[in-house]
């Protein structure tokens, strides 16, 4: 079983004890006092173990090791001493594999009150041999963990480095999945996150976060509700499948929130992660293959976003997989799928989401859509999806953008027949006589809210009968829905289309039909 413990930077003993309870009651199971700034008092720290609500670790990390005690060794060989004859002893002591190497003193206190193999005393303690690194990852990572291995001493082996990229979780789930001994092995920062998550699939002895985002002892550490609830610890097991949201910036994407809502609700056996990559195809590409490669991982597919739609494409291409047809039209994909015996496919919930958010309005199929008139302002990523769309199912399309040469190249990219296509320039939208407006430009989009592209001078044939989409989702009502709206138009919402191209990548990994209205709801609830 893996643990989940809770940091707590010792103030005083109330304020610890107190924070053990908390992190009782939020539902860890073991909590760690860092007791680097309360070594005064020797004896308070064996009254913290003693009266600890769960079982815990006593560390006092010296600065050296990026820790807050600025002491010598004899303080912490006292705090040892300390410990030995409590009446409910810790049951894991931390030092660091450094200072146990070159301090004997410190070496011999350790082994007077911890659990080894020539111990006589009784006691259950056991000693878990550290080392971390907050750069990056240390050259000597492995000489580091053979030491551990192999010193009678340690009963835990604890690695600990700053991640460079999320490649370097997967070395930690190859450390933890070859261990001798129990094994820690975490990579700090944004990009280590997965590894403090997916400890629990590999069978690390524990992993760490704290009970307020505030309160980190270190960089990455979610809060204890975060790993529970958002990341659904308590379901992870060692044939979980992976999941994750590919793209840079990543952090304040609302895919990890849906997607693990979704997998909770269904009863799905998955977990979906942010997942931070480079902008160049070479880092998705070497990323993306070593996630693929580690056997264990069940790494199963990805939502894919700025600025890797294209790479996605292009390595499913190169790698043999299949490609929507769609998609290699309009140049980019969304979804990544791995099917069980490893085939991937790229495909682009983009447009079908769009396109269905109109059909459900209209009240047609997709086929319905011929002969409609719709004008999409823009000529970007999202654009491109929408064009193609409506384009291949029969709808006559205007493309209206700022920059009219963009307009062109993709009306000529989504033609299927002469005419079907048509670039205008952005300032003829009064001129248009459309029966359905699209919005694919951020103009409006928080913080800059009062922004809309709707001219003053409304499009002929406006009001009633009118169907305006935006597919901004932040706000919710833009301000050229809220003006659509008191003119009589029907209004989509971007928020509409981001819950079916969700739920749509949600169906093809789980083959189970997605739960909708808790897409929308948890959407609602970030977007405040
Ligand atoms: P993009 O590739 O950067 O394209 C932006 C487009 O907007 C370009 O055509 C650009 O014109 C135009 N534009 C930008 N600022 C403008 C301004 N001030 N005045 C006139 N035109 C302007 O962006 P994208 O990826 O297509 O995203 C566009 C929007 O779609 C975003 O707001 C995003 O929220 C939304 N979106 C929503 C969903 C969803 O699921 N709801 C999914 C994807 C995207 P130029 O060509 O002249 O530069």
């Amino acid at each position: 079983m893996t643990h989940l413990a809770v940091s707590i930077m010792v103030q005083n003993l109330d304020q610890a004890l107190a924070g053990a309870a908390l992190a009782a009651e939020q539902g860890a199971d073991l909590v760690e006092f860092r007791i680097d700034a309360f070594t005064d008092r020797p004896d308070l720290v064996a009254v913290l173990a003693e009266r600890s609500a769960l079982p815990c670790i006593i560390t006092c990390r010296p600065d050296w090791e990026g820790g807050a005690f600025s002491g010598d060794e004899a303080t912490r060989l006292r705090l040892l001493e300390g410990l030995a004859d409590t009446a409910r002893p810790p049951s894991y002591i931390d030092l660091e594999l450094a200072a146990i190497q070159r301090t004997p003193d410190l070496r011999r206190a350790a082994a007077q009150v911890v659990d080894h193999p020539g111990q006589l005393r009784p006691t259950s303690t056991g000693l878990i041999f550290s080392s971390h690194d907050f750069e990056s990852r240390p050259i000597d990572l492995y000489q580091r963990i053979e030491a551990m291995a192999a010193a009678p001493l340690c009963r835990v082996i604890k690695v600990a480095w700053m991640a460079r990229t999320i490649r370097d979780n997967l070395e930690a789930f190859e450390i933890i999945a070859q261990r001798h001994k129990p094994t820690i092995a975490l990579c700090m920062g944004e990009d280590g996150l997965a590894s403090r998550v997916l400890a629990r699939k590999f069978g690390a002895l524990l992993t760490f976060a704290c009970l307020d985002a505030g309160a980190a002892t270190a960089a990455g550490q979610p809060t204890v509700p975060q790993l529970k609830q958002l990341y659904r610890w308590d379901a992870i097991n060692e044939e979980t499948r992976v999941y994750g949201v590919i793209g840079d910036p990543v952090g304040h994407s609302m895919s990890p929130a849906i997607h693990n809502a979704g997998f909770g609700d269904t009863g799905y056996d998955g977990i979906y992660l942010p997942l931070r990559i480079d902008a160049s195809y070479e880092s998705f590409k070497a990323t993306v293959a070593s996630w693929l490669g580690l056997e264990g991982l069940h790494f199963s597919g990805a939502s894919v976003t700025i600025p890797h739609k294209e790479n996605l494409l292009r390595f499913v291409r190169e790698a043999g997989g299949e490609v929507e047809p769609l998609a290699e039209r309009i140049g980019a994909a969304n979804t990544l799928a791995v099917a069980v015996d490893g085939a991937l496919s790229a495909s682009n919930t983009d447009y079908a989401a769009a396109l269905d958010a109109v059909c459900d309005r209209l009240q047609c199929t997709r086929d319905g859509l011929a002969g409609e008139r719709v004008a999409v302002i823009g000529a970007g990523g999202a654009a491109r999806a929408v064009v193609a769309g409506f384009a291949h199912h029969g709808a006559t399309v205007v493309v209206y953008n700022r920059t009219f040469e963009k307009a062109e190249a993709l009306a000529a990219q989504c033609a299927d027949e002469p005419g079907k296509v048509v670039a205008a320039r952005l300032e003829k939208l009064c001129d248009s006589c459309c029966r359905i407006y699209i919005n694919c430009t951020p103009i409006g989009m928080h913080p800059q809210t009062d922004g809309t592209p709707l001219p003053d001078e409304r499009p002929r044939g406006w009001g009633a009968g009118t169907v305006v989409f935006d597919t901004i989702y932040n706000p919710v009502e833009t301000r050229l829905l809220r003006e659509a709206r008191a003119d009589g138009c029907e209004i989509i919402s971007g928020v509409d289309m981001f819950v079916r191209q969700a739920a749509a990548q949600f169906e093809l990994w789980t083959g189970t039909a997605a739960p909708r209205g808790l897409f929308r709801r948890v959407v609602m609830e970030m977007l405040g």
